[in-house]
C-alpha cells in the first residue's frame, strides 16, 4: 500500500498528470473500458444485491458517462486561468487565479451505488489532474473486485489504482499522507476519516448521509407528487443517501395523499424477481431496517425475510418524531408519514435536527417555496420532485453540517480536486518611493490617498 502511495506521489511530482491532453485521454480510456465491460459490470452488481440492468444504467452508468462527457467538453474552460482586477496599490500588474491539481487523491466509496459513487469522484480527480487511489466498499464485493480488475488492466497503477478491503485496509490507507481525501459514506465513519485527515492537514470532501425530509404542502398535485416520491423512495430499495427519509403531509390532504402513495406502490408492484426492486445489501442491514418497522403503524407492506435480504416497500402512518424510525437514517424501503398543521412548527422541528443532505418540497405556492428555501439549511434538493437534482451535473452535489463537507459533479468536482493559486504578476518598472523607508507623514498621507482612505 505504501508503495502505491509513494509511486503515485512520484508520478504526480513528475508532472505526468498535468497536461489536459493526458487527462482527456484517461477519461476516454475509462469510458471505453466501462462501455466494453457493461455486461460484466451488470452481472457483478446483480450478484451483489440483485440490481438489474435498467436501474444499473439509470443510476450508475448514465451518471458516470455524463460526468465524463461534461468533463471532456469543459476541461479547457475549467482549467484556464481567470483574470481578476488589480488594485491601485499593486499597479502596474496583472492578477489571475490559476487552477492546479491538489496532487494524490484517496477516494473511499460506499456500497449503495458501487460504480457511480466510486467513479464520479475519480472522474473529477482525473479531470483536475490528480492521481487516484480508489478504495471501493467491501460490502459489494463482486463490484469491488471487478473495478479492481478493470482499472488494473487499463491504467498505470502510478496514476490510478484500486485497493480493495474493509476497515483494516482503509485504516492503513488513512495513515498515509494524501493531498485530498474524498469520502462517501456514513456520518460515524466520516468523522473517523476527518480525524485521520487532520493528522496530515489533508483537505477532505465528505459526502455523508442523514434523514432527508419531504414536505407535502396542501396545494400540491397529490397524484404527481405520489408518483415521483414513490419512485424516488423505492429505487434501490431505499438504499440511497438522498432518498426521501420521511414525509410530512399537511393534515388537510393527509389521508388523500396516503391513498395516492399506497395506490402508487401497489401499481409499481415492486419485486426483486420482476427486476424493479433490489435486495438489502446484507443480513445485518436487513435486521437493522426491519427493527425500525412498527407493525401497528404499517398500512402497506411490513413483511421481510432476513435470509433472503428482502423487505417489502413499507408505508407507516401517524409516525411521531419520538418513534424509533425517526431516530436514525432509514436507508431502506420504509416510508414513515407524519401529519403537520403548521408550517412554522414543522420548519422548527426540522431545524432542531442535523442539517439534512436533501429536502423535497411539493408545492406550487411561491411563498411556501421561498419560505422553506430561506429558512431551512440543507445540502440540495428538489421542488416538486425527489432525488433528481443528482442527475443535473450543473448542480453541485453535497451536504452541509452533519450531512457533509464540500460538493462535486461537473465543475464543482473539478474544483474539489483543485487548488486555486492566486498570482500577482507585476510589471518591472521603477517603484514609487511611497512604500519604502524612510516612512514619513507625507508618504502616509499619499498612501492613504492612493488606497482611497485619505482625509
Ligand atoms: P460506511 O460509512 O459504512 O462505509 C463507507 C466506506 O468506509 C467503505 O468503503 C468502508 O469500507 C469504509 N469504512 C467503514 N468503516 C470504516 C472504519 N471504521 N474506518 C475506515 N473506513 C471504514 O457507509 P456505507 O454503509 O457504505 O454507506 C451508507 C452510508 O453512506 C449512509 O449513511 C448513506 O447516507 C451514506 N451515503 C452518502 C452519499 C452521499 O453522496 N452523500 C452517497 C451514498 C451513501
Amino acid at each position: 500500500m505504501k508503495d502505491i502511495v509513494s509511486a503515485q506521489r512520484r508520478y504526480f511530482n513528475a508532472n505526468h498528470t498535468k497536461p489536459l491532453d493526458f487527462r482527456i485521454a484517461q477519461l476516454e480510456k475509462l469510458r471505453a473500458v466501462l462501455r466494453s465491460n457493461e455486461p460484466a459490470l451488470e452481472a457483478a452488481i446483480h450478484r451483489d444485491y440483485g440490481k438489474r440492468p435498467f436501474e444499473t444504467f439509470l443510476s450508475e452508468f448514465f451518471l458516470v458517462y455524463d460526468e465524463i462527457e461534461v468533463a471532456i467538453a469543459n476541461l479547457g474552460t475549467w482549467a484556464a486561468p481567470s483574470q481578476v482586477d488589480t488594485n491601485a496599490l499593486n499597479q502596474p500588474a496583472t492578477s489571475y487565479v490559476l487552477p492546479e491539481p491538489l496532487g494524490s487523491s484517496l477516494i473511499i466509496g460506499p456500497w449503495n451505488y458501487p460504480y457511480q459513487l466510486s467513479l464520479a469522484p475519480a472522474i473529477a480527480a482525473i479531470a483536475a489532474g490528480c492521481t487516484v487511489l480508489l478504495k471501493p466498499s467491501e460490502l459489494t464485493a463482486h463490484c469491488s473486485a471487478l473495478l479492481a480488475e478493470l482499472i488494473g488492466q487499463t491504467f498505470a497503477p502510478d496514476f490510478f489504482a484500486v485497493v480493495e478491503g474493509g476497515v483494516a485496509e482503509t485504516t492503513a490507507l488513512l495513515a498515509e499522507k494524501f493531498d485530498i481525501i474524498f469520502f462517501t459514506g456514513s456520518v460515524p465513519v466520516g468523522k473517523i476519516v476527518y480525524q485521520a485527515a487532520a493528522r496530515h492537514l489533508t483537505p477532505v470532501v465528505l459526502e455523508l448521509g442523514g434523514k432527508s425530509p419531504t414536505i407535502i404542502a396542501p396545494d400540491c398535485n397529490l397524484a404527481i407528487a405520489a408518483k415521483r416520491l414513490v419512485w424516488a423512495k423505492f429505487l434501490n430499495a431505499g438504499q440511497t443517501c438522498i432518498a426521501p427519509d420521511y414525509v410530512c403531509v399537511h393534515r388537510s390532504v393527509y389521508l388523500a395523499f396516503l391513498n395516492c402513495v399506497v395506490e402508487e406502490v401497489e401499481r409499481a408492484a415492486y419485486d426483486v424477481d420482476a427486476g424493479n426492486y433490489v435486495r438489502i445489501v446484507n443480513e445485518r442491514n436487513t435486521e437493522r431496517v426491519a427493527s425500525l418497522i412498527e407493525p401497528a403503524k404499517v398500512i402497506l407492506g411490513g413483511r421481510y425475510d432476513i435470509a433472503a435480504r428482502t423487505i417489502e416497500p413499507t408505508v407507516m402512518r401517524d409516525v411521531s418524531w419520538a418513534d424509533k424510525v425517526m431516530q436514525e437514517e432509514i436507508f431502506g424501503p420504509l416510508l414513515p408519514f407524519l401529519p403537520y398543521d403548521d408550517l412554522d412548527a414543522l420548519i422548527a422541528n426540522i431545524k432542531d435536527r442535523p442539517k439534512p443532505l436533501s429536502l423535497y418540497l411539493f408545492t406550487e405556492d411561491a411563498a411556501v417555496k421561498q419560505k422553506v428555501l430561506a429558512e431551512i439549511s440543507f445540502g440540495g434538493g428538489c421542488i416538486n420532485d425527489a432525488i433528481m437534482h443528482i442527475a443535473n451535473g450543473e448542480l453541485p452535489f453535497g451536504g452541509v453540517g452533519d450531512s457533509g463537507i464540500g460538493s462535486y459533479h461537473g465543475e464543482a468536482g473539478f474544483r474539489a480536486f483543485s487548488h486555486y493559486k492566486s498570482v500577482l504578476d507585476r510589471a518591472v518598472v521603477e517603484d514609487p518611493e511611497v512604500k519604502f523607508p524612510p516612512y514619513t507623514d507625507e508618504k502616509l498621507a499619499l498612501l492613504k490617498a492612493v488606497v482611497g482612505l485619505g482625509g
